[in-house]
């Protein structure tokens, strides 16, 4: 799970809301900035405009300085040259117009260095030194134009200066009312100078300058009618206006020139000047000195207007200023505002938010690390939060859960209840489904397991208890008498006859019997003894505890009486009887092991006492186990010190009486026997175990040297040579091999030699036997049935066999001379051999008689002490050496 971890790398909550917060407190502060800096701009262009109205203001008042100067200079000079008196003078206009026009030149002076007009200076100065007073008055005028145009400018500059003030509306009105009142002023003095104009000759023609007048006259009017209806026009303003409109000597002024105009038109005057003449001037004097007198007046009035309209610009200014300053206050609270109450969210954020955010991280942390996260039970803050947390705290306890299941799981508690509580969503189902798999798989290994202790200890046939189990519980039988200081018994029991069951009834009635057997077994002990079946037909029980030999021996009875019923099988009633076998304790120190084999020897004991016998292992039976184990090493050996020799009977044709073959019989020159041992004193010892094969391998190699040393003898060489081979070791898978390898390894022909078997060694296992023995005769070997007529076999079963050669037994050989009836079985014996194509060889022939009767009967070969005894080969051939001699 770790492997595959993905850290994301994100930006924290605390960071996204900061930068949330952030956005809206730049944007705002933003805002906040730019009306700051645009009040600060506002601010500026209204102290622009007041500069700008100011110099407005001293242009103004020179152009005005500059016109009262000309008029006053001209009054000067028109004087001077008439040589008027300075008093006359004086009392006709009010002040002595020399004086003042000296004053007024000073004046102008100042003004024009105020103004920042030096050049202005100068022309004044040319303009006063003209003496020819059209050409004074001409610069003059030059002059007082010259201002117009900056004037106008700077008006104009100003006025969009207060315009671009915001709010600056009162500051525009007010530029405009001191725009409108110096045209005031100097239309006044225009008027009052065309006037004189129209009358005098001094500029245009009379008809034009009256024309000008007219002109001159409406445009004052109309300039004071704007003034007054101007929104900052102030009640000093208007009142100024007032006092030119009502002043007697400034409105003497219009009404002369309204005179002047209307008689003009009248009277079609000739459109040419009076000179400017003392004389022409004083003849007018009743019309000019009230117009003059108005104009000074007008001068006044005006120059107080436009002082009162700069002071207006400066108020509108310092309004639109102070407005600013309040804006910019303002911005400046705003952002102050916004940044306090942002700081004041994020920490709200902080508190209700983040807080538990984290909170709820570190739970998922701890989830993951898989740590207990009791403390985690409620997650305070959002709605969302609290669900997630408390989602987490259900993950946590599934976690819990399914780590208990899986440790429940792990300890293989199946039972556990904890399994039984299921956990919502996949893992939980998954858990549920192993749970589920893993139960039912318990519980069928489980019964699995069952199973094969059962069967490990019990017979799948007969289910009572196998070999395996029956040599366990004795053990444990034993240690419990050990232990209690009893007795106990056991009882070997081997069916009789179980073999003609299976060959008569079929290998299921066997099965069917053995089953019965066994219940009948178990039915007929006392309770608590065990019994087991051993293996084919031989069974055991366990009488435990007994008093001793009696009461075993009469569990024996009980179970022999048992065994003996009849056994009802699909309709047929068959017999079974039993040998039984007993060992008992008695007192003595026994092993498992020695017990079976005991009873073992006790049972091997009852069969060869004939059908339902019961033999108990005493002293002598032990004795005679004791011989056999000493005899069986003694034989073992022999086997491998070369102890053993063979020994060679010829068996001749019966017809020629010429050697026909050899039997190979085995010997042993045991040490300290002074005579050889024949085999009936040991073969049936070492055929009691696997020893028997080897004695059988022994012969046979030993018999194939010899055949391979006769090979180029004479007489000898290429005889048939017949082998005993014992019916266990026919029983052994490696039979043929032991038979062949020889014969190769001594480079012998298969076909000299013949295998003997005995009949009973055949019948044990009637079809593996013919199925080796036909392995041998496909290669050459030929096969003789020995010791004919003394087993069971019916003349039926010898179909089936591959036999060549049939060998009649001894004891038919001694009776048939004696007994018809005997006699007649050889016949038939002898007959039914050569119906299936063997030879037969007649044993045991002693007598002249023999050899007559067993030619009678159609015997082949004969083999008796008659023609010779078994000898050693060296034997043999030192005879047939002698024989030979002795032929003359
Ligand atoms: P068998 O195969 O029936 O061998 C014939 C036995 O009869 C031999 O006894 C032989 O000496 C004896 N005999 C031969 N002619 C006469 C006779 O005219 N009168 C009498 N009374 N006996 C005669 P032997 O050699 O003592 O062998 C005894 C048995 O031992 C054999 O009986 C055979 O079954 C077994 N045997 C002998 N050699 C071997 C061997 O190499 N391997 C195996 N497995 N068994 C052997
Ligand atoms: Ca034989
Ligand atoms: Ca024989």
């Amino acid at each position: 799970m770790h492997g595959n971890r993905r850290t994301t790398r994100g930006l924290s909550i605390g960071v996204v809301l900061c930068l949330v917060a952030l956005v809206p407190v730049l944007g705002l502060s933003f805002m906040a900035w730019s009306s700051m800096s645009d009040a600060r701009e506002a601010g500026l262009a209204a102290e622009h405009t007041e500069r700008l109205a100011e110099e407005s203001i001293t242009l103004a008042e020179l152009q005005v300085a500059v016109f009262d100067e000309m008029l006053w200079s001209s009054v000067d000079s028109v004087t001077a040259a008439v040589d008027a008196p300075t008093a006359a003078i004086e009392s006709m206009v009010g002040l002595d117009p020399h004086a003042y026009a000296t004053q007024l030149a000073a004046r102008t002076d100042e003004l024009a260095i105020a103004a920042g007009r030096s050049d202005l200076v100068v022309a004044l100065e040319s303009a006063r030194a003209e003496s020819d007073l059209s050409t004074s008055i001409a610069a003059y005028d030059e002059i007082t134009q010259s201002m117009d145009a900056p004037l106008d400018a700077l008006l104009a500059e100003a006025t969009s200066a207060a315009i671009a003030t915001q709010d600056g509306e009162a500051l525009v009105h007010s530029i405009v009312a001191l725009r409108q009142s110096v045209d005031i002023r100097s239309l006044t003095a225009a008027v009052f100078y065309s006037l004189v104009a129209a009358v005098f000759d001094i500029r245009d023609q009379p008809s034009v300058e009256t024309a000008r007048l007219i002109v001159l006259r409406a445009e004052l009017d109309e300039t004071l009618i704007g003034l007054r209806t101007n929104p900052v026009a102030t009640p000093e303003i208007l009142a100024a206006i007032e006092s030119l409109r009502s002043d007697d000597l400034a409105m003497a002024s219009s009404a002369v020139a309204d005179t002047l105009v209307d008689e003009r038109f009248r009277t079609a005057t000739p459109p040419v000047g009076q000179a400017l003449t003392l004389t022409n001037m004083i003849e007018q004097t009743s019309a000019f000195v009230p117009a003059l007198r108005a104009l000074t007046v007008s001068s006044d009035i005006s120059l107080a207007l436009i002082d009162s309209s700069v002071g207006q610009v400066r108020s509108s200014a310092a309004s639109v200023q102070t407005s600013a300053d309040r804006e910019a206050d303002s911005a400046l609270r705003v952002a102050i505002a916004l940044i306090v109450s942002s700081t004041a969210a994020a920490s709200v954020a902080a508190w209700f938010v983040i807080r538990p955010l984290r909170r709820l991280r570190r739970a998922a942390e701890l989830l993951q690390a898989g740590a207990d996260l009791t403390e985690f039970d409620a997650i305070a803050g959002p709605s969302e939060v609290r669900s997630a947390g408390r989602a987490i705290s259900q993950a946590a306890g599934h976690f819990d859960l399914v780590t208990l299941q899986a440790r429940a799981l792990a300890n293989g508690a199946l039972d556990a209840s904890v399994l039984d509580d299921e956990v919502p969503g996949g893992l939980g189902a998954a858990l549920q489904h192993a749970v589920g798999t893993l139960r039912a798989a318990l519980a069928q290994q489980e019964e699995f397991r069952r199973r094969l202790a059962h069967e490990a200890a019990h017979d799948g046939l007969t289910s009572v208890a196998n070999r395996n189990a029956s040599v366990a519980q004795l053990g444990r039988s034993l240690a419990r008498i050990q232990r209690s200081g009893g007795e106990l018994a056991v009882l070997f029991i081997d069916l009789d006859q179980f073999k003609d069951i299976n060959d008569t009834h079929g290998h299921p009635a066997g099965d069917a019997v053995l089953a019965t057997v066994a219940q009948r077994l178990v039915n007929s002990v006392r309770e608590g003894d065990h019994v087991g079946r051993m293996g084919g037909d031989e069974f055991l029980v366990i009488a435990e505890p007994v008093t001793g030999i009696d009461e075993a021996v009469s569990v024996a009875e009980r179970v022999l009486a048992e065994l003996t019923k009849p056994i009802e099988l699909s309709g047929e009633t068959v017999c079974v009887g039993a040998s039984i076998g007993i060992a008992v304790t008695n007192g003595g120190d026994l092993s498992a092991d020695e017990l079976l084999r005991d009873a073992d020897l006790a049972v091997y004991q009852a069969k060869g006492a004939g059908r339902g016998a019961v033999v108990i292992c005493d002293e002598d039976l032990r004795a005679e186990l004791a011989h056999t184990v000493d005899l069986t090493n003694a034989i073992r050996n022999a086997v491998d010190s070369g102890e053993l020799t063979v020994f060679y009977q010829p068996i001749v044709d019966t017809a020629t009486e010429e050697l026909h073959a050899f039997e190979a019989l085995v010997r042993w020159r045991r040490p300290g026997h002074e005579q050889l041992v024949p085999p009936d004193e040991f073969i049936p010892f070492a055929e009691r175990s696997r020893l028997i094969i080897d004695v059988d391998c022994w012969v046979i190699d030993a018999v194939m040297r010899q055949a391979a040393a006769w090979k180029s003898h004479p007489r000898f060489g290429g005889v048939p040579i017949s082998i005993n081979v014992s019916g266990r070791h026919l029983a052994d898978d490696a039979f043929v091999d032991h038979v062949l390898a020889p014969m190769a390894r001594h480079d012998v022909d298969p076909h000299q030699f013949i295998i003997e078997i005995t009949e009973s060694a055949l019948l044990d296992d009637l079809s593996g036997a013919a199925t080796k023995l036909q392995r041998l005769r496909d290669r050459g070997v030929r096969v003789s049935i020995d010791d004919f007529g003394t087993g069971y076999t019916s003349l039926a079963h010898l179909r089936s066999l591959p036999i060549d050669v049939l060998k009649i037994d001894r004891s038919f050989t001694a009776s048939a001379g004696s007994n018809a009836h005997e006699e007649s079985i050889v016949k038939l014996i002898i007959d039914t051999g050569h119906l299936l194509g063997a030879t037969v060889t007649a044993e045991g022939i002693e007598t002249l008689d023999d050899v007559k009767m067993l030619s009678a009967l159609g015997a082949d070969s004969l083999q008796g002490y008659y023609y010779a005894r078994p000898s050693s080969s060296e034997d043999i051939t030192d005879c047939e050496a002698s024989r030979a001699t002795d032929v003359p």
